[in-house]
């Protein structure tokens, strides 16, 4: 058996306290004995063994996303009223529903999230949560269908709800040294940079939604030594690149970017520039790389070319936001990120109706 430290031929294992009273409690019967007061131990270090430890039943998995969704006080999901809603505590529905005892209606804890109208266990969720937070390139629809066994088609809109809650919705601004940059995602060809993609801008293989091999650009934002935004875009024009720069960074901030020429407008909206001319292969002009940004790119294409093969235009975003999340937590443990996962879930109800009606 693998130790709680996940590691197999490290010697004998040292098992936390934490561990040995979660083994203790659990004994041998671990699904004929629901119970809450399972793996005690700190999320920080959870690997999979310990997911599983930590869910061993629909009741943990329910408590733990009843705490995350109302860690006060329950808000009813129906007409939004605090502290009123409590939670059967005997006979069939006992911990399983609620009832609002200002609009009378009962819901459970999946009304209002992202859960909502599935028939999945609880348990596939967390564990389908849990491999798309941690697998750094990304999961395939077909690989969570085997993994947790349900139909690719399931897996796949599993993966989007999933997915949904991955925008972190932050409205702080990137601050201090910002590089700025572009990219052409999706389609058969992965050229880049202007002065290749100058060709499919003005010629034949120009850009566009309509054709299943057209490209769509992504506009990248990152703050050297902290976050990153990515935003896909319908051109990488003046107006838009402006705009994006506007709404994400501070107007005291560095902007550095190659030599895509709409940038040249960036001092004149009052942000200090710098830019490094990919064309002339000069990478690096005294400050001015855009090589965080390059490196979250080919983090990019290589999980959506190797990983998904092909994204439509239509929910690159999505994806644009799954890579997002990653990079910007790649400094916390899986278990750390499983659960920051979980900070986002609460503003997601409104955008997951959209998503939902939006379905197809
Ligand atoms: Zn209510």
């Amino acid at each position: 058996m693998i130790g709680p430290a996940g590691r197999v031929g490290d010697g004998p294992l040292e098992w936390p306290p934490h561990y040995i009273r979660c083994v203790i409690i659990l004994g041998n019967y671990t699904l004929d004995t629901p119970t809450t007061e399972v793996y005690n131990g700190s999320m920080e270090d959870m690997n999979l063994i310990e997911l599983l430890d930590r869910f061993p039943d629909e009741q943990s998995c329910r408590d733990f996303i009843q705490e995350r969704r109302w860690p006060d006080e329950i808000t009813c999901p129906q007409c939004g009223v605090i502290g009123k809603a409590y939670k059967y505590t005997s006979g069939k529905n006992a911990g399983k529903l609620f009832k609002c005892a200002s609009c009378r209606q009962q819901f459970t804890v999946r009304v209002g999230s992202i859960f909502e109208d599935s028939k999945i266990p609880l348990r596939k969720w967390l564990l389908a949560i849990y491999l798309c937070t941690s697998i750094k390139k990304g999961v395939s629809s077909i690989q969570l269908s085997k993994f947790i066994k349900v139909r690719q088609a399931t897996a796949w809109f599993m993966l989007q709800r999933i997915r949904h809650v991955f925008e972190t919705g932050s409205f702080e601004k990137l601050t201090g040294e910002v590089e700025m940059d572009e990219a052409y995602i999706g389609g058969k060809d992965s050229n880049k940079h202007y002065h290749k993609r100058l060709k499919q801008l003005t010629g034949k293989g120009a850009q566009g939604h309509g054709s299943k091999n057209s490209k769509t650009p992504v506009v990248g934002m990152v703050e050297r030594g902290g976050k990153l935004r990515a935003v896909a875009t319908k051109d990488t024009g003046s107006n838009t690149l402006m705009t994006l720069a506007r709404k994400n960074i501070d107007i005291d901030a560095t902007i550095y970017t190659d030599e895509h020429m709409p940038y040249r407008t960036l001092p004149k909206i009052g942000f200090k520039h710098a830019s490094v001319n990919h064309g002339a292969k000069e990478f690096v002009n005294g400050m001015a790389s855009t090589n965080t940004a390059e490196s979250f790119w080919s983090h990019l294409k290589r999980g959506i070319d190797g990983i998904y093969h092909h994204v439509s235009a239509k929910h690159l975003q999505l994806y644009c936001d799954e890579y997002t999340f990653r990079w910007n937590t790649r400094g916390m443990t899986d278990g750390e990120r499983f659960e920051a996962w979980f900070d986002n879930i609460n503003g997601k109800r409104l955008m997951y109706k959209s998503l939902t009606n939006k379905r197809s």
